[in-house]
């Protein structure tokens, strides 16, 4: 697992001026490319870490970058293209340099994080509200206060900026129609706050008043009927699940030239690479390393690579997996025939470094978000029932040789009476409440899934029954002083848990998760909001 830092974002940005000043001062093509490559690089890591305006910044210099790409007969670029280049690196690495947090970004009583992507986290969020709208801003306000953001109120005239940098801004208009004056509040918010997310509440679903709020800088707009909900998600969005596995490629392949430049290439991008080069090899390989996609020669020895792929698609686990052939085939014919058999693209060889990056890339990140889908719940974007079974398997198989695992079963209380009184739509925002606080105050590698309906259930690896029942328990309280808001002003909700621990007793996780659900009735017999162990 590729874990995200400050580190790598410190040495992004030295490669990234090293790899300038040395194309400033020789001017040779490679060097220019090699600049190019580290643009992007930054680009990639910046949106994997969600900071939207400082992907924009750097898109907007690897874009003029690659305008001047050109060929060995155009380096140097000309004086001029230096210094507009140069202007565009200056204004990047200020904006790098201003969206450093200050040490103070996290509270007291969060979780220690497994990792520190709260680098450049900020928790400030700005609002700018129409006055007409001040009493949904004020609710909102309430709700992400809650959760632990600092709230800052804003004027139109944005004269007076905090000066925390904010994680967010939040605009919300009288009405649908933007006027000249939000969007000047909006430009200039957008210029000095590059790195942060900028939302825009209250917009009618026409195309063209949204294209032009991205123009002023807005990122987000969102309609009016799905405020505050939908600004909620967004925003836990930001700070959240930010961690993501660096993208695992499995090239097959028997030349060890090809493998090695290849393997250049995919690392300049940060992307991990497994080679084999006899494709008899192939299932082992698919199996352990767990590739994101593959890299397929079409001609190697025993048998060739449209075979290997026609194997593949008959197997259900692999039918979906991107697979990508790079040779040196010329035939078009064969090429036509080898992508019918199963292989989504064909790249040829010598490849392009680019273009390879950018298939690539582009492929896992579909795949990816095809393989979330099916695997996450919509309502709460928590792991479904049946993806958060399997995972509760692999982290019982995990604890078998060493260490704790404590599952628990959540359920709420009394919830069809929240439905009944309130209708149903409240009682899903109830859902959504207590799946944005599990994931706030559990760690990274706690598992928590929507196991049905209004339960929930939760594993924490590492933490034993005396270690999590009170975890579970400062939930339980929390939630139980969570705000719903609804139309008439604001419900409060409780819920119930069963707690069961690994290994104690129980040793599978059928095992675990049934005397957690007995616990859970006890709980409830017991008169409700409350934990209760299994014994
Ligand atoms: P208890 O305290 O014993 O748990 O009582 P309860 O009312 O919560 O009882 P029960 O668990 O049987 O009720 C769950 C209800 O949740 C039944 C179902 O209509 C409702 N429900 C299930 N899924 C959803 C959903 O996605 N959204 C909403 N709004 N309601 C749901
Ligand atoms: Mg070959
Ligand atoms: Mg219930
Ligand atoms: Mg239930």
């Amino acid at each position: 697992m590729n874990t995200l830092s400050a580190d790598l974002v410190e040495d992004r940005i030295y490669v990234l001026r090293t790899r300038w000043e040395r194309y400033v001062a020789e001017g040779r093509f490679e060097q220019f490319i090699e600049f190019a490559v580290a643009v992007n690089s930054l680009t990639e890591y910046f949106s994997r870490l969600r900071l939207p305006g400082l992907v924009r910044l750097c898109e907007g210099l690897e874009n003029a970058a690659l305008a001047k790409l050109g060929d060995e007969e155009t380096h140097p670029v000309p004086q001029q293209d230096i210094q507009s280049l140069q202007r565009q690196v200056d204004t990047l690495l200020g904006a790098v340099a201003s969206s450093r947090p200050s040490a103070a970004g996290r509270r007291a009583d969060e979780p220690p994080s497994t990792t520190d992507i709260d680098w450049i986290k900020p928790r400030a969020i700005w609002m700018v509200a129409a006055p007409e709208k001040r009493e949904m801003a004020d609710a909102l306000a309430r709700q992400l206060k809650f959760f632990g953001f600092k709230m800052f109120a804003l004027d139109w005239d944005a004269l007076r900026l905090p000066e925390d940098m904010p994680l967010a801004v939040l605009f919300i208009p009288a009405s649908d129609e933007p006027g000249d004056v939000q969007f000047d509040c909006i430009a200039a918010i957008r210029k000095s706050c590059p790195a942060s997310q900028l939302f825009y509440l209250g917009v009618q679903s026409a195309i063209e008043p949204i294209v032009e709020l991205m123009r002023a800088g807005i990122d987000v707009t969102i309609p009016a009927e799905d405020q505050p909900a939908m600004v909620l998600n967004c925003v836990l969005d930001l700070v959240q699940s930010n961690e993501q596995e660096q993208y695992r490629v499995l090239v097959v392949e028997d030349s060890r030239v090809a493998v090695a430049l290849i393997q250049r290439t995919l690392a300049q991008h940060d992307i991990d690479c497994h080679a084999i080069n006899d494709p008899a090899r192939l299932l082992e390989a698919l199996e352990s390393y767990k590739p994101d996609l593959v890299l397929m020669d079409m001609h190697m020895p025993r048998f060739n690579g449209v075979e290997a792929t026609r194997v593949l698609r008959q197997m259900a686990a692999y039918n979906a997996l991107p697979i990508v052939y790079l040779s040196g085939e010329s035939d078009v014919g064969m090429q036509v025939e080898a992508l019918r058999l199963g292989g989504d693209q064909f790249l040829v060889k010598p490849f392009n470094p680019v273009l390879l990056a950018a298939v690539v890339k582009t492929r896992i990140e579909r795949f990816r978000e095809t393989r979330r889908s099916t695997r996450l719940d919509g309502l709460t974007g928590l792991l479904n029932h049946t993806s958060a079974k399997s995972r509760l398997q692999s982290m019982v198989r995990e604890t078998e040789t060493q260490g704790a695992l404590t599952v628990a079963m959540i359920d709420i209380d009394h919830f069809k009476s929240i439905n009944d009184t309130y209708g149903h739509p409240v009682g899903d925002q109830v859902i959504r409440g207590l799946a944005w606080l599990l994931k706030g105050r559990l760690r990274s590698v706690d598992l928590i899934g929507r196991y049905g309906g209004e339960e929930f259930i939760i594993a924490l690896p590492g933490v034993d029954l005396a270690r999590a029942v009170p975890v579970i328990d400062r939930i339980r309280r929390d939630f139980s002083a969570l705000p719903h808001a609804h139309p008439q002003g604001a419900l409060y909700a409780t819920f119930s848990a069963g707690v069961a621990a690994f290994p104690s007793i129980h040793h599978t996780a059928p095992g675990l998760t049934e005397a957690a659900d007995q616990a859970l009735l006890q709980a409830k017999r017991l008169g409700r909001n409350r934990v209760e162990s299994a014994d």
